[in-house]
């Protein structure tokens, strides 16, 4: 991918998860191609699914995050996925 690509695809407002899964596996053991688009999942018909123990103990985890920025180095789309993940995890935690 050219920067030119990477460039018409981030825009400032426009810099989320595509769900690719490239910056796993994760060394906390944080899923990160699904908590990093929790925002958009809990806005949609499936949000009480989310919401589920299974999900909070998966959610919790960013709490975890080393801060290694392994992800942020992985991602094709250049994003600051621990600060995406974090902004999530605040997100999710108004939702409980
Ligand atoms: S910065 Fe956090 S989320 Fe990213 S790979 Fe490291 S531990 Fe995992
Ligand atoms: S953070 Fe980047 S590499 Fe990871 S799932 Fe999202 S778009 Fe793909």
């Amino acid at each position: 991918m050219t920067d030119e690509h990477l460039n018409k695809i981030n825009h400032d407002d426009d810099k989320f998860c595509r769900g690719c899964g490239r910056c796993m596996p994760c060394p906390a053991g944080i899923k990160i191609s699904d908590c990093a688009r929790m925002n958009l999942f809990l806005r949609s018909e499936s949000r009480d699914e989310y919401l589920s123990e299974e999900w909070k103990a998966k959610m919790k985890r960013i709490e975890n995050c080393l801060h290694c920025n392994l992800c942020k180095s992985r991602c094709p789309f250049r994003l600051d996925t621990p600060n995406i993940l974090k902004n999530n995890y605040e997100d999710y935690k108004k939702f409980l």
